[in-house]
């Protein structure tokens, strides 16, 4: 997953978006650019999680159609140990 995957969430004090690297979202404590109240990571972190599910599935996805594509089993070439017998 790119650490720089930008992401949008709402202030919990003043609604404002919060546009920012997931990184950002991750401190222990920040300031919300907007209304300049303190947030903390346990605000987001119930959204956080759910958001690097979604990606996670996304990624998992992207992988498993590429190997499809090439017709593996496993993705690589040549002997690979999965039993098929290539
Ligand atoms: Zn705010």
């Amino acid at each position: 997953m790119s650490e720089k995957e930008m992401i949008a969430l709402e202030c919990p004090h003043c609604q404002g978006e919060l546009y920012q690297p997931l990184p950002w979202f991750k401190k222990a404590s920040f300031l919300c650019p907007a209304c300049e109240k303190a947030l903390k990571a346990e605000d987001f972190a119930t959204i956080i999680a759910a958001l690097e599910e979604e990606m996670d599935a996304y990624h998992a996805e992207l992988i498993h159609g590429e190997t499809s594509a090439t017709g593996g089993c496993c993705g690589s070439k040549g002997h690979c140990g999965c039993g098929k017998g290539h």
